[in-house]
């Protein structure tokens, strides 16, 4: 069974429809890309599945469960966990307190959420800054705190929104090795990005959205030379 099938997902805001019978499959354990021009309907897409925004039409399917119409914080005690594209800390707290607001989904121990805190903050080395204010970070370090909030929640699924935007290249290779490790330790993977080189490394499978529609799937090699991809791209 897939851990996130997508059957004609649809949103509307109006008139536009950003979403447009959107169908995918996730497979346990495997990372999937969802690329596509800006306005293309990618964060709508999460919004639906995360909870966010109760679509007009579809279903969303998470381990095998139809999800529709359920919310947020439910969906992440059910294993969903997201970043968003917008970070938003709470800039004045610590790192670690930033974390153990992910921890807390599962437990009611802040013992238990300051152990998982800690653990989640060295996996994403971390460790060092535990006491430092967020706000005080750099983009990096935010984007990896966003992440280490997520994976706090013990998720099956992780939705991740341009985590690497505005990273150096060197960051870049180091946020594909963290997302390659957490996927070897059991995690789904829903990643959205714009950095094409990142995508192509860490996708198993890329879907190509375009005016919320699917236009291409296929492996990364594949989608990279389509046409009708191409063609989106440059805007025709
Ligand atoms: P992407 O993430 O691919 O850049 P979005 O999903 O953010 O695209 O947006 C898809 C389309 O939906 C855009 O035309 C955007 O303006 C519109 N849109 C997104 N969110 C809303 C909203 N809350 N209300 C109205 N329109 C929206
Ligand atoms: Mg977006």
């Amino acid at each position: 069974m897939a851990m996130l099938e997508l059957k004609n997902l649809t949103m509307d805001f109006g008139g536009l429809r950003a979403v447009d019978n959107l169908s995918l499959n996730i497979e346990k354990q495997a990372i999937l890309g969802l690329i596509g021009p800006n306005g293309a309907g990618k964060s709508t897409a999460f919004n639906c599945v995360a909870g966010v925004y109760k679509p007009t039409g579809g279903e969303i399917l998470f381990d095998g469960e139809n999800i529709v119409g359920q919310k947020p914080w439910n969906l992440c005690k059910k294993g969903m966990a997201r970043t968003f594209q917008i970070v938003k800390p709470f800039g004045t707290k610590s790192v670690l307190y930033n974390v153990m607001v992910g921890a807390f989904a599962r437990t009611d121990s802040t013992e238990q959420a300051r152990r998982d805190a800690e653990e989640v903050l060295e996996f994403l080395n971390m460790a060092d800054k535990k006491d430092l204010r967020s706000s005080s970070l750099t983009i990096a370090d935010r984007k990896r705190l966003e992440i280490a909030r997520a994976l706090a929640t013990k998720p099956k699924l992780l939705l991740l929104d341009e985590v690497m935007a505005g990273l150096r290249p060197t960051e870049v290779d180091e946020m594909i090795a963290i997302i390659k490790q957490m996927r070897d330790n059991g995690v789904t993977v829903f990643v959205i990005e714009h950095i094409m080189r990142a995508i192509m490394a860490l996708s198993d499978e890329i879907v190509v959205i375009h005016f919320g529609k699917k236009i291409c799937s296929g492996e990364p090699q594949a989608v990279a030379c389509d046409e009708n991809v191409i063609k989106a791209y440059l805007g025709e």
